[in-house]
């Protein structure tokens, strides 16, 4: 794990996936992807902040020409999906092959707002790439087009995932130990 001091981090349990292995992942939703909007109009969107490291080496993974555009979001209230758009898109989508990209789906409520606000826009398409799945708590049906790998019901971070605003830096998705998550 070439050194990397915060895996000492008492807070961290354990490695769920090593960077070798999200390397991996993202070469293979690279090419899936590739092969799926050659000659189309691609817009990759991510939302702010946790989606930025995946973005940044998957947009790198998709040999095609393509944009890159950033939303943030804040949710309000306790649960139930509902979220601000505190960042909007600096591009238009209409007409457009929409591809969204996320870190980790969980409960799918934010994404499912999310989605229904890109919609009313007219994109060509509109497809999901997500690179951690935790689907067993799926509140909302969505389309997830793109799946880097599922995993199980456990908060975690790293790879643009945080804990408090720290973390996001870890370049492998860690698991917590129970005590921190209370
Ligand atoms: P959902 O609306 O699908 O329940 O939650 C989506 C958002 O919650 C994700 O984009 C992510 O920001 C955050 N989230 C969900 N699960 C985790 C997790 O295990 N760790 C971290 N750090 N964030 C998570």
């Amino acid at each position: 794990m070439s050194g990397y001091h915060a895996f000492h981090d008492p807070v961290i349990e354990g490695v769920l996936y090593s960077s070798e292995e999200i390397a991996d992942i993202v070469v293979r939703l690279g090419k899936q992807i590739t092969e799926d909007y050659r000659g189309r109009d691609l817009a990759l969107i991510t939302v702010l902040r946790g989606g930025y490291v995946f973005l940044a080496d998957l947009c790198r993974a998709i040999d095609l020409p393509l944009s890159l555009d950033f939303m943030a979001i804040s949710a309000y209230g306790a649960g139930g999906g509902a979220v601000r758009i505190t960042k909007d898109l600096d591009d238009q989508i209409e007409g457009r092959d929409v591809l969204v990209v996320e870190d980790i789906i969980d409960t799918g409520l934010t994404l499912n707002y999310l989605l229904s606000v890109l919609r009313q826009r007219k994109p060509a398409s509109l497809a999901v790439c997500t690179l951690f799945d935790k689907d067993i708590r799926r509140l909302a049906d969505l389309p997830i087009e793109y799946v880097g790998a599922r995993i199980p019901d456990r908060f975690v971070v790293g790879y643009g995932m945080d804990l408090g605003g720290r973390y996001r830096n870890l370049p492998f998705l860690a698991t917590l130990h129970d005590e921190v998550m209370g």
